[in-house]
């Protein structure tokens, strides 16, 4: 794997004291405090940037992604996202809930809209504004890049709002495909979280599909 240069890495990574949003800010300090073992800092992509799928969540998960260091990563909603794409050849390895239990992803990178865990897992759009270059960066440093899978109505609307397009135009729906320039298509799902399979909104038959749709996308 190809690693970016120095400018474009600190592009795509916010520094771990990042202090645009001052909520968030105090949100960090606050789970020092009460958690200092934790990793409590923005959390970086996961993945190659030489992958033809990105992944893009909402923000981290408090006890998942804000204490691990890695998206998706020891919470309910990683549990679901890693099983899907070991099945669906994506990752390898196994997923152990932990930054450091040796998965790998596979023509695939993780990232999420906004870097830091914000209350109540809701992020404002100012924040999610303040945050939006280190997605845009994304964009900009995965030449290959393919196909967006945005992981809830959030996410879908910072993939467009930092390709600078017309967000009435393309409203998110589960399983939606939009194209959105450079050849490249958004994909859209619910996201994976606890709350949306326990209500059934989103079963794992229907993320499969996603990733089925999202492979036929790639070519098979
Ligand atoms: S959400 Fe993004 S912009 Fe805001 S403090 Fe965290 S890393 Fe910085």
């Amino acid at each position: 794997m190809k690693s970016p240069d120095a400018s474009v890495a600190a592009a795509l990574a916010p520094p771990l004291d990042c202090g645009l949003c001052p909520r968030l800010v105090a949100y960090r300090a606050a789970n020092h405090r009460k958690e200092p073992s934790w990793h409590n800092a923005p959390v970086a992509s996961f993945g190659p940037l030489e992958a033809d799928l990105l992944i893009v969540g909402l923000a981290p998960g408090r006890r998942g992604a804000n204490r691990t260091a890695r998206p998706f990563t020891g919470d309910f909603a990683g549990d679901l996202l890693y099983a899907t794409l070991l099945t669906h050849g994506f990752a390898t390895g196994s997923y152990a809930a932990r930054a450091d239990d040796g998965l790998e992803l596979r023509n695939c990178r993780i990232t999420n809209a906004v870097r830091c865990v914000p209350p109540e897992n809701k992020p404002t759009g100012t924040e999610a504004a303040t945050c939006r270059p280190f997605l845009r960066a994304e964009f900009d440093a995965m030449e290959r890049l393919s196909v967006v899978l945005a992981l809830g109505t959030i996410a879908h609307q910072a993939v467009l709002a930092a390709l600078g397009r017309v967000r009435a135009a393309q409203r998110f729906g589960h399983g939606a495909t939009h194209e959105i320039g450079a050849g490249r298509r958004l994909v859209d799902s619910y996201h994976c979280s606890r709350l949306n399979t326990n209500t059934g909104r989103l079963t794992e038959a229907m993320f499969h599909a996603i990733f089925d749709k999202i492979r036929a996308h790639l070519g098979g």
